[in-house]
């Protein structure tokens, strides 16, 4: 029998649901190492996982998933039980400017990895994906783990590329894999360029919050730690080759998020004044809508934060921690992505 402490690989460990899962794994794993590659790229905290060493044996390693030596090396050295890769390029509005990153991390990176964990006998593959590859479900019933992909935009379709081509490696090479599929994820320490986050900022410097078209896109919510349990339940309790669907509740409209979450955060000012109408996104998907009946059959997984109750949480954190992006937000690149998307500058601090 080995005398190797059993380590589990996490790809995009300093990202937003990472960092989620790292602290849940080490808490409630202690058996296991943790090992963390991200390339830190603009949506890593620079300190995401700073105080989490406590918790556990946590090493992290600044790369890229693309990178075929180093990932390699990596798996040559650590020969890890399981391999949950989260690193990605997640944000649609910048896949829709440049989707060159999107396909080297969300395609190349994975298939990279799938190869590296092949030739290393993982013994698990878990790639961690999203409601999105099912593209818009306008008229149609919630889409279920058979049904066909039909990604709608660059992001969308990376992510249902990497899915692919992980099934190809379950079907011509026995990998075993499970692919999840959440909702839209919100929480403490998502990178404000997202709805939520960025909704918050806005306001909080008196100015108002941008809705795409008329607000009636539906998307559906799920809290961070949620999420990360499902994909930890899937990891562990999964079937090979299956794919899980984490969801919570039902769709809502992306204006009616937004009027929950200008009542969680306590805003001054009416919220009829703090949104503003602007043109829609192109090719927007109107709808996305996950059955999560076989997960919750098979995984016994539940989520446990209500929507209310998880946006007053996360209004919490954010008051505690206003200038948590602070350094990220201050960049040149960042001043770049936001007056191209949005039209207007950004100024660093109010
Ligand atoms: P995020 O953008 O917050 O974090 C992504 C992380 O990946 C960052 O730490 C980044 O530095 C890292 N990364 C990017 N390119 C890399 C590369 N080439 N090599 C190594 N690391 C790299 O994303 P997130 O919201 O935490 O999403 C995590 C995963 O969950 C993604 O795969 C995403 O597609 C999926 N997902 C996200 C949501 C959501 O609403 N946030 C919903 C469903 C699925």
């Amino acid at each position: 029998m080995s005398s190797r402490q059993p380590t589990w690989l996490v790809t995009g460990g300093a990202g937003f649901i990472g960092r989620a899962l790292v602290r849940q794994l080490l808490s409630q794993q202690p058996r296991r190492r943790v090992v963390v590659i991200d390339a830190m790229t603009y949506a890593a905290h620079p300190v995401a996982l700073d105080g989490l060493a406590e918790l556990g044996d946590l090493e992290v390693v600044e790369g890229d998933i693309a990178d075929s030596a180093l990932v390699e090396r990596l798996m040559e050295r650590l020969r890890p039980e399981l391999v949950l890769n989260l690193a990605a390029e997640s944000h649609v509005d910048r896949s829709l400017r440049d989707s060159t990153p999107f396909l080297r991390t969300n395609i190349i990176g994975t298939q990279v990895l799938l190869q590296a964990a092949l030739r290393h006998a993982v013994g698990r593959f878990v790639q961690v994906s999203t409601d999105e590859v099912y593209g818009d479900r306008r008229g149609l019933r919630a889409a279920r783990e058979g049904d066909a992909v039909r990604p709608s935009n660059p992001y969308s379709i990376s992510k249902a590329c990497a899915d692919s081509l992980l099934q190809a490696a379950v079907r011509s090479h026995g990998l075993d894999a499970v692919v999840t599929r959440g909702c839209n994820t919100y929480g403490p320490g998502q990178f404000p360029e997202k709805l939520l986050p960025l909704a918050a900022l806005r306001w909080s410097r008196g100015q108002p919050m941008w809705v795409y078209g008329d607000g009636q896109q539906e998307r559906t919510w799920i809290h961070v730690d949620d999420h990360a349990a499902g994909i930890l339940a899937a990891a562990t309790s999964g079937r090979s080759g299956g794919i899980y669907h984490l969801r919570h509740g039902a769709p809502r409209s992306n204006e009616q998020t937004l009027r929950d979450w200008h009542a969680a955060l306590g805003v001054a000012g009416a919220v009829d004044e703090l949104l503003q109408e602007s043109a829609d996104r192109p090719g927007h998907d109107r709808r996305y809508a996950l059955s999560d009946a076989k997960t919750r059959r098979e995984l016994g997984w539940r989520p446990s934060t209500p929507w209310k109750r998880g946006l007053s949480a996360t209004a919490r954190w954010l008051h505690h921690y206003p200038r948590f992006w602070d350094s990220a937000l201050g960049r040149a690149d960042f001043a770049r992505y936001f007056e191209g998307q949005y039209g207007t500058s950004w100024s660093p601090s109010p």
